[in-house]
């Protein structure tokens, strides 16, 4: 879906009421709007939220809070069905990367050091640290089991791709974003496997088709520190007590911030809202002085950070 800038949702609800061919005024995208024609009348023609427009902030925050219930409901539910993926442990004793025995070994050191010490280690990482696999056998073992192309990362030019995710999900979502050529899709690059979910949010917020690929750990972790370094968008971070306090946050940062367009996204436990100051000029990622970010979780954010990755 194109981002929809203030001419286009001008001309949008212009086109809406000449498909009526009755109304004289827009239409607020509330359901339950109970505004009259007289204030309708003074109207504005933002904030604009996931393409829509209301009337007054009451009908902005019926529009918010039926966006949060739809995420909270599952909104971030990839929809294509993708292949299950391989345990990675049979692919490699099946490609002979490994031998069972290694690979019994290293899910009992996996088991031990969790017990030992809570840290869940990966099994790749495993036998990474272990010096049973190297780096580039476990990139391709990752790129075989994920079914996704391995991307590099040297060079890499973090300034044309730096509004494409807050830095937070970079980090607890093990991505950084790779290119955008022409402004016409997103390749993001994933270290130890793919977070399908954070890829469809990512779709969602900026209108591109993403790729999905793995990239070399030391490869990855360069290029995230390049890109953290980066100029980015700013972003706020909200630990709200309940879906009722997000709900009105949001509301209120829209209504302030008066955007030509917002969008929510969930991501597994955290909520991503991105507000664009003002339209595109070209097809691709925003400008970063032309987006803001908020994220946010639903009670307890330790819980949740676990369950990121
Ligand atoms: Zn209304």
């Amino acid at each position: 879906m194109p981002l929809v800038t203030h001419r286009g949702a001008v001309a949008g609800v212009a086109g809406a009421m000449a498909a009526r061919g009755q109304s004289l005024f827009p239409h607020c995208a509330n359901p339950r709007c109970s505004t009259g024609w007289m204030r309708l009348w003074r109207s504005r023609r933002v904030p604009s939220f996931e393409g829509r427009w209301a009337c007054s902030p009451e009908c902005m925050g019926e529009l918010v809070a039926s966006a949060l219930r739809r995420e909270m409901d599952g909104g971030d539910a990839v929809p294509a069905p993708y292949p299950h993926r391989v345990p990675m442990g049979l692919m490699l004793v099946d490609q002979g990367k490994i031998t069972p025995v290694e690979l019994h070994a290293a899910l009992e050191g996996q088991r031990r050091t969790e017990e030992e010490t809570g840290e869940t280690i990966r099994l790749g990482e495993w036998l990474l640290r272990s010096g049973v696999l190297s780096e580039p056998a476990l990139t391709r073992a990752l790129s075989a089991q994920w079914n996704c192309p391995v991307f590099s990362l040297d060079p890499y030019r973090p300034a044309e791709v730096a509004t494409a995710m807050p830095r937070f999900l970079s980090e607890a979502g093990g991505a950084v974003p790779v290119r955008a050529p022409g402004g016409q899709i997103l390749y993001v690059a994933f270290s130890g496997g793919i977070d399908r979910s954070l890829s469809y949010a990512l779709e969602r917020i900026t209108g591109l088709p993403v790729a999905a690929g793995i990239a070399r750990d030391s490869e990855f972790r360069a290029a995230q520190e390049q890109f953290f370094a980066t100029a980015a968008p700013p972003a706020r971070y909200l630990e709200a007590a309940s879906s009722w306090v997000l709900a009105r946050t949001i509301t209120k940062l829209i209504e302030a911030a008066k955007p030509v367009e917002a969008r929510l996204v969930r991501i597994h436990d955290y909520y991503w809202l991105r507000l664009w100051r003002r339209g595109a000029d070209q097809p691709g990622l925003p400008a970063a002085d032309a987006v803001e970010d908020l994220l946010a979780t639903i009670g307890s954010p330790g819980r949740a950070r676990q369950n990121l990755k």
